[in-house]
């Protein structure tokens, strides 16, 4: 097999060159990481998980002309996808005060909040991907007014959709983060989504229970992590209603 070109390498993922022009491969790693890769594990199966998560999450958003960077899965851990720019924006989206936002506001966990609530964070690592506001996005040229205006409007068509889904399978989608990048056909330039959707870049919350199915229980040792994002799978009908321990990840190439 020949030897692919790696693009580049995050916390939880790698991106390699895609077969053809203008594609690339992401592989999703069991790497997790919290609180700006000051805490870190491995989490076997983690990233088999978010590749399924991310691949219909991703399809149900095309499907309702959300466009995006997912172009089909490969295997258990790679997907084809479209090259794009990444806009160096984390567009957060929260429906419920939670994480941060509690802290900074301080306003209790779990509070409904008056309306759906987009924030951005400027994505630089070594500044802890700090809060910013439209005003320094428009000043530094981090995006343009028109990218500015696409990724609130396709935010928050991505949070009314992914609310209706959860809680249709009795999860409360509390806040989640994306990104956007710029994609090029010819002379023509948008903006669409890319990265990743899964149980770790979302708070998801048992409706009834409240019990967390996402990150939060890594950053905050809870235990079960990857168990919680396989029951996130499972009610979403990725993986079989009945299947446990090894068998949850045992997805064969035919599998759907
Ligand atoms: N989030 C993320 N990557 C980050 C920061 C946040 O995916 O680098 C997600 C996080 O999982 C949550 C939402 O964005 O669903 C809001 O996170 P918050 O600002 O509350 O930060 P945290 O409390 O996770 O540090």
């Amino acid at each position: 097999m020949s030897r692919r070109r790696k693009i580049y390498e995050g916390k939880a993922k790698i991106l390699y060159e895609g077969p053809e022009p203008g594609t690339l491969i992401q592989y999703f790693k069991d790497d997790a990481t919290a609180f700006n890769a000051e805490k870190k594990a491995v989490l076997d199966g983690k990233g088999v998980l978010n590749n399924r998560i991310s691949e219909f999450m991703m399809t149900r958003l095309g499907a309702v002309s959300i466009p995006n960077h997912f172009i089909k899965r490969l295997n258990m851990r790679e997907q084809l996808i479209r090259k794009v720019e990444i806009i160096p924006l984390e567009v957060i989206v929260r429906n419920v005060a939670a994480g941060s936002m509690s802290k900074r506001l301080g306003i209790e966990e779990g509070e409904t909040l008056p309306r759906a609530i987009v924030e951005f964070c400027y994505k630089k690592d070594e500044l802890g991907d700090p809060l910013v506001s439209e005003e320094h996005i428009a000043a530094f040229g981090w995006a343009s007014p028109q990218e500015l205006d696409d990724m609130i409007s396709l935010s928050l068509r991505v949070n009314d959709f992914m609310s209706g889904l959860f809680a249709g399978v009795g999860i409360r989608l509390v806040d989640f983060k994306i990104e956007f990048g710029r994609h090029f056909e010819g002379d023509m330039m948008r903006t669409i989504l890319a990265d990743e959707i899964s149980p770790d870049s979302c708070r998801l919350w048992d409706l009834e229970t409240n019990e967390k199915l996402d990150k939060d229980r890594f950053r905050r040792d809870m235990g079960g992590v990857t168990e919680a994002y396989a029951e996130v799978a499972r009610r979403l009908g990725i993986i079989k209603e009945n299947a446990q321990g090894a068998d949850v990840l045992d997805f064969s190439p035919g599998s759907k």
